[in-house]
C-alpha cells in the first residue's frame, strides 16, 4: 500500500517573512579599543614560554631531562605541540596589540618586525631544535623521522597562524579615524572589512553585525573599508578591499 506522502505547505507570506527577517540582523555594540601594552607583555610571555618548550624538547632529546611517565620520543612531540599552541597564542595577542596602536610605515624595520614578528619567533622556537636533531647521531632513523616531521608540521602550522594576513600601518589607521572619525561603522563575523552602510549588499549573507567607530573595527581585525561602501559614500583616502 503507497503511503500518502504528506507535503509541507508554505504560505506565501512565510516567504516574505524570511525576507523580512535577513534584513532585520541582529546588532552588537563592539567592544571598547583596550590598551595594546598588556597585549604585547602577554604574546613576550607565550613566546618565553614558547621558548622553554623548544630548549625542554632539546634536554630530552640529548637526555638531560626526562618526565618519566612518557617514553622520550612522546615526550619531544609534547614539548613540540606546546611550542607551537604557545606560538600561535602569543602571535594573536601581538597581532590585536598591532591593531590596536601599529607601527609606522616610515621606520622600515620596525614596520617589518612589527608585522613579521610571530614568524621570526616561528623560526627562532623550532629552527635550532631541528638543526641539533638532525644533527644528532645518537637517534635511530625512525625516531628521528618521525620527530623531524612533528617538528616541521609545527613550524609550518605555527608560522601559518601567526601571521599577519591583514596588517595594518600607523598611517592607514590614522587616515581613516580622521576621515570617519566617530561615525558608525558595521562589520560581520568574519571577513576582514567594515561597512559605512549597514545594509551594504555585501552583508546580505550575515544575521549578526557588529557596530562601533572604525578604531573599534580596525582593533576587531577589519582593517579595510568595504570598496561598495567607499563608492557609495565617495570616500577616498582610507584603505579598502579593492
Ligand atoms: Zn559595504
Amino acid at each position: 500500500m503507497a503511503e500518502k506522502k504528506e507535503k509541507k505547505l508554505v504560505a506565501a507570506d512565510e516567504k516574505t517573512k524570511t525576507a523580512a527577517k535577513e534584513v532585520e540582523k541582529n546588532m552588537k555594540q563592539s567592544k571598547p579599543v583596550g590598551d595594546s601594552a598588556p597585549l604585547r607583555i602577554g604574546a613576550i610571555i607565550c613566546w618565553i614560554f614558547a621558548l622553554l618548550c623548544e630548549v625542554g624538547a632539546y634536554l630530552i632529546l640529548v637526555g638531560k631531562f626526562n618526565l618519566k611517565f612518557l617514553p622520550s620520543m612522546w615526550q619531544i612531540i609534547i614539548m613540540l605541540v606546546l611550542d607551537l599552541i604557545l606560538i600561535i597564542v602569543g602571535a594573536s595577542f601581538w597581532k590585536k596589540a598591532n591593531h590596536i596602536s601599529p607601527a609606522s610605515e616610515k621606520n622600515k624595520l620596525k614596520f617589518w618586525l612589527w608585522n613579521n614578528m610571530g614568524v621570526l619567533v616561528t623560526v627562532i622556537c623550532f629552527v635550532p631544535f631541528l638543526v641539533l636533531l638532525l644533527l644528532n647521531k645518537d637517534l635511530d632513523k625512525k625516531t628521528k623521522g618521525i620527530l623531524c616531521a612533528v617538528a616541521v608540521v609545527a613550524m609550518l602550522l605555527a608560522g601559518a597562524g601567526s601571521y599577519d594576513y591583514n596588517p595594518v600601518s600607523e598611517e592607514m589607521q590614522k587616515a581613516a579615524v580622521q576621515t570617519l572619525g566617530d561615525e558608525t561603522v558595521y562589520w560581520a563575523p568574519f571577513g576582514k572589512v567594515y561597512h559605512t552602510h549597514k545594509d551594504c549588499q555585501a552583508l546580505n549573507q550575515s544575521d549578526t553585525l557588529t557596530y562601533g567607530t572604525v578604531a573599534e573595527a580596525i582593533a576587531a581585525n577589519r582593517s579595510r573599508l568595504c570598496a561598495f561602501c567607499a563608492r557609495k559614500d565617495e570616500i577616498t583616502g582610507v584603505a579598502t578591499d579593492e
